[in-house]
């Protein structure tokens, strides 16, 4: 299927509430910063991970077809799952799936279990992905509902997979990483142990950023017992190659910032997006730090005349640089779960 990049008719991501319900939350992409969140005991760089790496990467992916703001093909992104987890299982590294549970419910369990057979890590994103779906309007985030509806999205997301897969889910990640406190309060009462929702840096409010380390979650005067992960909300794939530059300027010129103060081309194409890609991780290895990327596969099912199979353009340069630096023991490579049960062993949760 040929599809073109989208128009500027594209909905903009980031929309002028963060958070309609509630006190704090919001939005962590777009040069907006959610409210009232305080890092706790954010995990030192340099600290020596179970293999013996003083930095680690996260491989995590929203899987969410065209459940979201996704234009690709929802079977090809099905399909794709296969060569991708052989590609995972090859290398030896584990990744994390943040999976819509409404496409579960509605294309089975298949991909699911390819999935963990890789050793990778499956955890909700949303039991559906635009809230409006849900209760009409247009209000499309968990924060900006109440109480009831984030119980509803936390729970029903939850049940999906703990009715298939029982004791396989640690952790949730909403969908547009958006939330507030009726959310983090869902999470936490699920018996959960990570969530993943804010910006690890901030190309355009530099102030906005989070720091790459993982840490322990406050919002107001709630202390969560929840490992909050960090991730990429910058340099992420959708902002490379998809989005709009005019509909959605403030993600585009994020990455073009990231590109130039690296000294590296922005080149919007998947090819372009790997070598991104390769800077964030071998900046990590240098550094010693944490770093979380985020790739969302319904884009790896967008054909262009610029570009040729984004999944053997983009994603498989990057699983092999991840297997390559983690067999040389530069890099830890783990899922979201491994490094919240790492965060809380040496923080004595
Ligand atoms: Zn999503």
């Amino acid at each position: 299927m040929k599809m073109k990049k989208q128009s500027s008719k594209e909905r903009p991501l980031v929309e002028q509430t963060k958070h309609a319900a509630g006190q704090y939350g919001g939005f962590s992409f777009g040069g907006v910063q959610p409210d009232g969140v305080q890092i706790v005991n954010p995990l030192e760089p340099g600290t020596l991970f179970p293999n013996g790496a003083k930095a680690a990467v996260l491989l995590t992916f929203d899987v969410e077809g065209n459940y979201g703001n996704g234009t690709g093909s929802v079977q090809q992104e099905i399909s794709n799952y296969e060569l991708i987890c052989s590609r995972l299982r090859q290398n030896g590294i584990p990744a994390t799936f943040n999976i819509v549970a409404k496409m579960v419910e509605d294309h089975g369990v298949k991909f699911v279990e390819q999935m963990l057979a890789s050793g990778s890590e499956i955890a909700p994103h949303g039991y559906v992905h635009d809230l409006n779906k849900y209760y009409g309007g247009d209000k499309v985030y968990a924060g900006h509902y109440g109480v009831p509806e984030n119980q509803m999205q936390i729970n029903q997301g939850l049940q999906v997979f703990c009715e298939r897969f029982p004791d396989e889910v640690s952790g949730y990640r909403l969908p547009y990483g958006h939330f507030n406190e009726f959310s983090y309060n869902a999470i936490e009462s699920g018996n959960l142990k990570w969530a993943s929702h804010v910006g690890i840096d901030d190309f355009i409010n530099p102030s906005n950023g989070y720091g790459t380390q993982p840490f322990q979650i406050r919002m107001g005067n709630k202390l969560y017992n929840l490992v909050e992960i960090p991730l990429d909300t910058q340099t992420f794939d959708w902002p490379i190659w998809i989005a709009c530059p005019k509909a959605n300027k403030l993600f585009v010129d994020a990455v073009g910032a990231y590109c130039e103060s690296r000294n590296i081309a922005f080149v919007r194409t998947p090819a372009g997006g790997a070598l991104i890609w390769k800077r964030r991780i071998l900046e990590a290895v240098s550094n010693d730090r944490v770093f979380t990327l985020l790739c969302h596969p319904i884009n790896l099912t967008l054909e262009n005349e610029s570009w040729g199979n984004p999944v053997e353009q983009f994603l498989f340069p990057t699983i092999d640089l991840l297997g390559e630096l983690q067999r040389s023991k530069k890099l830890w490579v783990c899922t979201c779960q491994q490094m919240a049960d790492f965060y809380r062993s040496i923080n004595n949760l």
